[in-house]
């Protein structure tokens, strides 16, 4: 469970500042796994020089994958935490701006590369939810939790 909580019976929420050069996906799931974190909600604001992000094709059921370099900002980034095939499991969408007040995103992807970026996370009560297969989407879904 939680490793750096001072007690277990209050929330647990902290903020992280992810490293300029970092990929944010991978610093997001290192410092949620250095908190021992399994079940937790997270924002990220800030900016990148490169944005990867994908697009589910809902007929296809793939991902386009995009990648744009350049300078961003990171108007709003918020995912979760969850478990799949036993592991902390980081879903993440992100929208990312450009100097011209347009905006673009999708599905937080790798490589998208930190300039400056502040993370939340603040862990739930309970067991996660367990991610998976689910035929109809071809996504990794959430198991119905029991009412
Ligand atoms: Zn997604």
């Amino acid at each position: 469970m939680r490793k750096n909580s001072p007690d277990a019976t209050i929330p647990y929420s902290f903020f992280a500042s992810l490293r300029n050069g970092c990929d944010m996906l991978e610093e997001i799931a290192r410092i949620a796994a250095e908190a021992g974190l399994r079940h937790a909600a997270l924002s990220v604001i800030g900016a990148v020089s490169r944005a990867s992000f994908g697009f589910y094709d809902q007929e296809a059921k793939k991902y386009t994958h995009m990648t744009r370099q350049g300078g961003y900002e990171v108007i709003n980034c918020t995912g979760n935490i969850t478990v799949k095939d036993g592991s902390p499991f980081v879903h993440a969408h992100a929208l990312f701006g450009e100097a011209d007040g347009s905006a673009f995103g999708g599905h937080l992807l790798s490589p998208t590369t930190v300039f400056a970026a502040e993370l939340q996370i603040t862990e739930l009560a309970g067991p996660p939810p367990e991610r998976v297969f689910d035929e109809k989407t071809g996504l990794y879904l959430w198991q119905a939790q029991p009412a």
